[in-house]
């Protein structure tokens, strides 16, 4: 499939500036297709590993009134043909009313797009950059085509959507992100309840360890290791304690110790024990790793030690979603550190969990989403007038970060937020993975 990209904005914002920039060297301009006027100028970029076409609105020589109506007509078109629309503005310029008409064409078209503000070399443009935020097209790039500042940003942009597109068409994206890159994983628990004996099973059973010793030296207190053919970097809290032997401190890790293990982590596996479950000192943990916005995995452990093993599980759940909702459906996995159980389910919950954390979801999606969302359950009313709630796209991920636009953000009750959280917790799949959400003004 070729992934269309039309670079939409009013004119002199630099879209054909950007256009060229992108394209580069590779310049070939694809045949335009019949019926389209010649100042539509199409071309096919290499960004990342992907293919991707390009069409530049620009180019026109009319002046005056014409000019805008023609530029209607050519944006429309292109952005009909678009898979994604990458809206320019000029950041020196901020909002101006010709924005806001093209932007509203790029908005009823439902089309996912980006929003970048060129000419950023210097500091004049930095209100204009946030001024791009009220496009409601979520966080601005900052771009300057001239001086290539956040090319690397924009094609990066381009790249993600176009992954996130085609995974959502079932096609699976070109480049598997971050299958070599290690998963860096940290293991985090009150005092006994088997952290050691846990990384041991994981290193013991693993015969490609590196560095454990040398791990003592080291700053990055981390061990190599591979399960089932994938890499991982393991913050060793062994290792951090056999540091502290060395150097003569006492062996208590305390909660600086365990954050700064869930800062070097991606995913967090928080061992708990199965027979003492959900203490004081558990809850603090969890309630660290998500505000971190880590993903997290709880693991049960000394589940050799637990008789009814099924109630046990049930009542376990009931209590995780009562005591830690800001994490609704977080893995729980039942282990045996000390017999080396339940580890390969465990790896697979760690694993599951960096997917989902890295997951991109594309705008058009979660603003029909939204659309289903509002419409079953709207927002209240206030001083007379329902708040309302337009649009929304995920504007990071790792965590997965989302910016919804309000008419009045501050007067959104907090329940109306977690609504919307734990609604895309359950609709996108990714029970237990923390997320944040913002919201800003916007009509
Ligand atoms: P278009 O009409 O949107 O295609 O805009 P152009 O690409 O033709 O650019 C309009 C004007 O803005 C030209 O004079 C460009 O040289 C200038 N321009 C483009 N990009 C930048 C930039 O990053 N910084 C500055 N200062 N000027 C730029
Ligand atoms: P840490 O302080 O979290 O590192 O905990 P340790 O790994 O030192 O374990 C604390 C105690 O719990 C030790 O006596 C372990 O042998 C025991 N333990 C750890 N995991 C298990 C397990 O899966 N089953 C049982 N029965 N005991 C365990």
């Amino acid at each position: 499939m070729t992934f269309t990209v039309a670079i939409v904005g009013r004119p002199n914002v630099g879209k054909s500036s950007l256009f060229n920039k992108l394209v580069g060297r590779r310049l070939a301009l694809v045949d335009d297709q019949p019926g389209l006027t010649r100042d539509r100028r199409v071309a096919d970029a290499e960004l990342g590993d992907m293919r991707i076409r390009l069409i530049d609105t620009a180019g026109l020589e009319d002046s005056g009134n014409e000019l805008l109506s023609n530029m209607r007509r050519q944006t429309m078109a292109a952005i009909g043909q678009a898979d994604l629309v990458l809206f320019l503005i000029d950041a020196r310029e901020g909002v101006i009313p010709a924005d806001q008409m093209f932007a509203g064409m790029v908005r009823d078209s439902g089309k996912p797009v980006i929003v970048a503000g060129n000419k950023c070399e210097g500091r004049a443009a930095e209100p204009g950059l946030m001024e791009a935020y009220s496009l409601g097209f979520g966080e601005p790039i900052a771009l300057s085509a001239e001086h290539a500042i956040g090319l690397g940003d924009v094609s990066a942009a381009i790249v993600e959507a176009a992954e996130a597109q085609c995974e959502a068409r079932g096609e699976g994206s070109e480049v598997e992100e971050g299958d070599e890159r290690p998963l860096k994983l940290a293991i985090v628990g009150r005092p006994n309840a088997g952290k050691s004996t846990l990384v041991n099973a994981l290193l013991g059973e693993e015969r490609m360890i590196t560095g454990s010793e040398a791990g003592i030296t080291r700053d990055a207190i981390a061990n190599d290791l591979e399960w089932a053919g994938r890499p991982i970097e393991l913050f060793d809290t062994a290792g951090l304690r056999r540091k502290m032997r060395v150097e003569g401190k006492a062996e208590t890790l305390s909660v600086g110790d365990a954050l700064r293990a869930i800062r070097f982590a991606e995913v967090v596996v928080l061992v708990i024990d199965a027979e003492r479950p959900f203490e004081k000192q558990d809850l603090t943990i969890a309630d660290l790793i998500i505000r971190e916005g880590r993903g997290i995995v709880i693991a049960l452990n000394k589940w050799d030690l637990v008789r009814d093993k099924q109630g046990r599980v049930k009542e376990l759940r009931e209590m995780c979603e009562r005591l830690l909702p800001q994490a609704k459906g977080v893995p729980l996995l039942p282990i045996s550190g000390l017999k080396s159980k339940g580890l390969d389910a465990l790896m697979a919950g760690v694993f599951e969990m960096a997917r989902l954390w890295n997951k991109r979801l594309p705008t058009a999606k979660l603003n029909d989403w939204l659309i289903d969302m509002v419409e079953a359950h709207p927002p209240p009313h206030v001083g007379g007038r329902r708040l309302k709630l337009r649009y929304m796209t995920q504007v990071n991920a790792r965590p997965p970060t989302f910016v919804a636009f309000c008419s009045k953000p501050k007067d959104l009750p907090e329940s109306y937020i977690r609504y919307l959280v734990n609604g895309l917790r359950e609709d996108f799949k990714m029970p237990g993975v923390p997320i944040r959400f913002n919201l800003r003004k916007g009509e």
